[in-house]
């Protein structure tokens, strides 16, 4: 079955043009000019004029956790719900956390992923690997991963005593890692440091949610990312730091990258539209409690800056959904028991666009490189997704820079109760979401079916970075 998508503006993340698009089954076939009527189009059956719009690849969120266990609860969306959510918002590829558990095997924890996943996602998906315990069972159980298609791992030097590895057990990981070919994701904070504050704060009394965000100083997040980037230097492989924060950790990323170091970054929307001052609403503030926290306003043009001069290459949502009404409320009186995470995975895309290109901080190219282009190729799904080009999968939006809407937890389709965008008002959206060739959005109705997503197998960082 072809479809067409005709006369519209094809952005991608190295040069936009107006230009037909030509969709044979799940791939793209052909771009160019004057594709209608073409020996090339006969057969088409459906044609969607996409004048004054752009036709960009589906966006790709390489950082979200459905269903995730987090402090006796799970992130509410589901497989089916966020990727739904997701493709409302012109996202059609995430890549989510699966997760090793303390004294079990990788091989647990990321089947335990595929049967969330698979016969549930509405669109294409794959699998980072978290690891809570670095012994010699789970570094070979590393290798068997990679050859599978789950081509990086996350470590943390936060949550001590849930997900924290010391700097040895980090180390022997970026070893291995080195050894496979694959990258080392870091959540770089020093938890063990923030945890001394924190219970400090609570015993002065400071138990609501805004002291979240004051005891996690971004000084804390800084020394972590150096650190980290200091060991992957030494096991000599690539490191990514997610979600960065603070410009006190992009400093240090932009330091490493200069002197040529492999690392890489991505920060979140929420870093880069909401600031500390959102959290100091008394318990309101439990709706905006992540790790690391919204950090004081005056660091987002740096985060800004980061983005404009490929200091940080990605913008990931770190997607982790708590209803406020009941799973936050587990931290009223004492802010280290509020569920850490944010609702994101459906705004991303829009805020972006909002914020950045019709902000003018960057152009729409470089929008379509931080939401899709740069994920594939980080991710090792670089020819697959993040591009319109004929080979491709069909992942594609129509997207309107000119519409106006409002977001709100009254319309967006994301399993959670409330939105930390509620009522701001966004220039862009998309039209026509497609998933390998399927219409799955078409003008807000869902055209979707559950278990439509497919497991995708990733190349590793060393094909496509180094
Ligand atoms: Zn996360």
């Amino acid at each position: 079955m072809k479809s067409l998508i005709t006369n519209g503006t094809v952005v991608n993340a190295d040069g936009s043009a107006v230009a037909d698009v030509l969709v044979d089954g799940e791939k793209v076939m052909a771009v160019g000019r004057g594709l209608a009527g073409s020996a090339l189009a006969a057969g088409v059956e459906t044609t969607f004029d996409a004048t004054g719009k752009y036709v960009i690849p589906g966006a790709i969120d390489v950082h979200t956790h459905m269903e995730l266990p987090f402090g006796g609860t799970f992130a509410k969306d589901t497989f089916e719900s966020g990727t739904r959510a997701a493709a409302f918002g012109g996202t059609t590829t995430i890549i989510d956390f699966a997760v090793q558990s303390q004294g079990k095997s990788l091989r647990e924890g990321l089947d335990a992923w595929h049967a969330k996943a698979q016969g549930n996602a509405t669109t294409d998906y794959g699998f980072h690997m978290i690891m809570s315990d670095v012994n010699d069972a789970t570094l070979a159980e590393m290798d068997q991963l990679v050859a599978e298609g789950v081509t990086d791992f996350k470590l943390f030097t936060a949550y001590p005593g849930v997900f924290y590895s010391d700097d040895g057990a980090i180390f022997r990981a970026m070893q291995q890692t080195a050894q496979n070919g694959g990258l080392i994701m870091m959540h770089a904070e020093n938890g063990m440091a923030i945890d001394v504050v924190a219970a400090q704060a609570v015993a002065e009394g400071k138990t609501d949610p805004y002291y979240h965000g004051v005891v996690r100083y971004p000084v804390f997040e800084g020394e972590a990312t150096n650190r980290v980037i200091r060991l992957a230097e030494a096991a000599g492989v690539p490191v990514y730091i997610v979600h960065l924060s603070a410009r006190d950790a992009l400093q240090m990323v932009r330091e490493a990258r200069d002197r040529g170091a492999m690392a890489f970054a991505e920060t979140c929307p929420q870093y880069l539209f909401l600031s500390l001052d959102d959290m100091a609403n008394g318990f309101n503030g439990a709706k905006f409690v992540c790790s690391p926290p919204l950090r004081p306003a005056d660091h987002q043009v740096d985060l800004w800056h980061g983005l404009v001069k490929d200091d940080l290459q990605v913008v990931s949502t770190d997607h982790c959904p708590f209803d406020f009404e009941t799973q936050k409320q587990l931290g009223v009186g004492d802010f280290r028991k509020i569920p850490n995470g944010l609702p994101g995975v459906e705004d991303r895309v829009d805020l972006l666009h909002d914020g950045g290109v019709v902000g003018g901080r960057i152009t729409k190219e470089r929008w379509v490189d931080i939401v899709s282009a740069a994920p594939a190729r980080m991710f090792g799904l670089a020819g697959v997704k993040g591009v319109v080009a004929p080979g491709a999968d069909a992942d594609l939006v129509i997207y309107d820079p000119a519409r106006r809407h409002t977001i709100s937890a009254r319309t967006h389709h994301m399993d959670v109760d409330y939105s930390c965008y509620e009522g701001r008002s966004v220039t862009g959206g998309s039209d026509i979401v497609m998933s390998r060739g399927r219409v799955i959005v078409e003008n807000g109705n869902w055209k979707g079916e559950k278990g439509w997503g497919r497991f995708l197998r990733r190349k590793t960082a060393r094909e496509h970075l180094v």
